[in-house]
């Protein structure tokens, strides 16, 4: 497994779901058990994690950084009820509406001269087919956590008229929801942009153990091979070489790098911005020296 420690840029959290109703009648027991808060015991075997979701990803993001959180899992773990939840129930709300109720709350609190303009984007890339398809893209400014659920909800909406059988159709496709968010300083203009990619991605269930066969065969090694390009990258993001990062090889992880063109093209900005600024200082001193002298 990939290092889990606090300082490793890719952090692996984990959520167990408790038995369902099917499961129950059917006599299943809950196994899994907890040591500390980062490791967990199922039969002989222990895995250790990055202990629970930390908040400040939310800050992050208001400080100018990128960030993405995935869920991943087979079919039914969990992985929808984790990123949205019940979304107009405020015990029941996933990661999501917890995360914009939470960067909202921070910018009621900021300077006042800081202008914001967020953003949230839904694109959902459905790998069921031969060739990997974007479709549903729901794209709006907001300015209230609830505008976010009301954009979640229209695009929930645009899916049930798209597909038939819900559950089928968002197994075999992952959900990109996208907070962008640019802030300007009214006087001194100066400018920050900060992205948040939440990421519920396809059922992760394995070919052999579903007896797939025919057309389920192919749509399910197209789903593994999507989700193995993405394992691909964050194995490369997680070594921090980074020599190659192989964002190219599927459709989801080009989406995902738009996040670090941005941040290479904000880097520049600012080093040419840091250069305009010395070269005006410099003019600045020329002139200072012409008239005094
Ligand atoms: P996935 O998106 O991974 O296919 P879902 O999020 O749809 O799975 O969850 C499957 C079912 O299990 C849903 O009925 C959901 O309400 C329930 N469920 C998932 N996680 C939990 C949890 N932590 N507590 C209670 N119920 C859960
Ligand atoms: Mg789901």
């Amino acid at each position: 497994m990939a290092d889990v420690s606090a300082e490793c840029n890719i952090r692996v959290l984990c959520r167990f779901r408790p038995l369902n109703h099917t499961e129950t009648l059917r006599g299943d027991k809950y196994i899994p058990t907890f040591q500390g808060d980062d490791t967990v015991i199922i039969g002989v075997s222990s895995y250790k994690f990055s202990s629970c979701y930390s908040k400040c990803l939310s800050q992050n993001v208001l400080d100018g950084y990128n960030g993405t959180i995935f869920a991943y899992g087979q079919t039914s773990s969990g992985k929808t009820y984790t990123m949205e939840g019940k979304l107009h129930d405020p015990d029941g709300r996933g990661i999501i509406p917890r995360i914009a109720e939470d960067i909202f709350n921070h910018i009621y609190t900021m300077d006042e001269n800081l202008e914001f303009h967020i953003k949230v984007k839904i694109t959902r890339v459905c790998v069921c087919v031969c060739v990997c398809v974007v479709q549903g893209c729901t794209e709006r400014f907001v300015s209230s956590p609830e505008e976010v659920m009301d954009v979640i909800d229209e695009g929930k909406a645009n899916r049930h008229v798209a597909v038939t059988n819900m559950n089928e159709h968002s197994s075999r496709s992952h959900s990109i929801f996208l907070i962008n968010i640019k802030q300007e300083h009214v006087e001194t203009e100066q400018k920050l942009c900060g992205k948040l990619y939440l990421v519920d991605l396809a059922g992760s269930e394995k070919v052999s153990k579903t007896g797939a066969e025919g057309a389920v065969l192919d749509e399910a090694k197209n789903i593994n091979k999507s989700l193995s390009a993405l394992g691909n990258v964050i194995s490369a993001l997680a070594e921090g070489t980074k020599t190659h990062v192989p964002y190219r090889d599927s459709k989801m992880t080009r989406i995902l790098q738009e996040a670090e063109q941005w941040k290479r093209k904000y880097e520049k900005e600012k080093e040419k911005n840091k250069n305009l600024k010395e070269n005006i200082q410099r003019l600045e001193a020329e002139l200072n020296h012409w008239h005094n002298g």
